[in-house]
């Protein structure tokens, strides 16, 4: 049985139970984070802890915990539930208020942390995404629970046979719904740079950390609708996804329609990194 952490305690998930009038119910007013663990070790704490201290702050929840505090509550859940690959889901909502908007009415956060396995399936053969228009937000650097754009936006991809919808915002290239997206043509790799139109991805910068130290040069630049689709190859990152290969965009296929040498070695470096934390 699953064992969850709620306000201050650990409990088997089926005893976790929050109010009707939590925030985070009535209002999606709340953020969250996914980190990966492998073998029992935490991928990129520091940077996961630090985006959730950005989302906080972008929504005005003071931190409930101190660094330590947060790692001492992952480490018990790991502890706990002991799948081979799993992610620590955490989530923060404002509590519990009246149905106002007023946020000083609202005391004290609810924090809710499980571990989930990450099911592996075999990506080597790559996705097809689709493209859409950019439908969320302005703030989609604060990694906010309103995720309803994004479901609407992974259901018309799923409709059309594809993983992922890779979003469209002014002509320009934001992310995936899901994803962050990186765009390779004659060698030379690219992705968005970070502004409030893309979530800062953990996976990204560990990405980019990766081939900058085997000096293999990418370019954080924006990126124009028409150089996607004539990309030679595409990738889509996240935590429990990983780096994957995106062989066919809105049913054209990406390059020769097959995953690409690049993403080979990048991903191999990906997993040797994995397999060395
Ligand atoms: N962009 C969006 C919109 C996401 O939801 C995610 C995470 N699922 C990412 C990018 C990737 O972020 P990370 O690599 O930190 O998982």
């Amino acid at each position: 049985m699953s064992i969850v952490y709620l306000n201050g305690k650990f409990m088997p998930l089926e005893k976790a139970t929050i109010h009707v009038l939590d925030r985070g119910f009535i209002f999606a007013d709340g953020v969250y984070e996914v980190i990966p663990i492998f073998n029992n070790k935490i991928l990129r704490l520091k940077q996961h802890l630090q985006r959730l201290a950005n989302s906080l702050d972008g929504i005005y929840i003071d931190n409930p915990f101190s660094n330590e505090e947060w790692s001492a509550i992952f480490s018990h859940l790991i502890e706990q539930n002991e799948y081979q690959e799993q992610s620590i889901y955490v989530q923060v909502t404002r509590g519990i208020s009246e149905r106002d908007h007023d946020i000083d009415i609202c005391e004290t956060p609810t924090v809710f942390a499980m571990c989930r396995p990450i099911i592996k399936k075999d990506y080597h053969e790559g996705v097809k995404a689709i493209t859409h228009k950019d439908i969320r937000w302005d703030y989609c650097d604060i990694k906010a629970i309103s995720l309803l754009p994004s479901v609407i936006l992974r259901h018309r991809a799923k409709l059309q046979g594809a993983k992922e919808a890779i979003l469209i915002r002014n002509g320009l290239v934001s992310e995936g719904a899901a994803s962050n997206v990186f765009v390779i043509k004659d060698g030379v790799i690219k992705t968005p740079p970070k502004t409030s139109e893309v979530l800062p991805g953990i996976t990204r910068d560990l990405v980019l950390e990766l081939l900058d130290n085997k000096s293999i040069d990418f370019e954080e630049v924006n990126i124009t609708e028409s150089e996607l689709r004539e990309a030679d190859e595409i990738w889509i990152t996240s935590s429990t996804w990983e780096i994957i290969p995106v062989v066919g965009l809105d049913n054209e296929p990406v390059g020769d329609g097959r995953p690409g040498e690049l993403w080979g070695k990048v991903n191999q470096l990906y997993q040797q990194y994995k397999g060395h934390l």
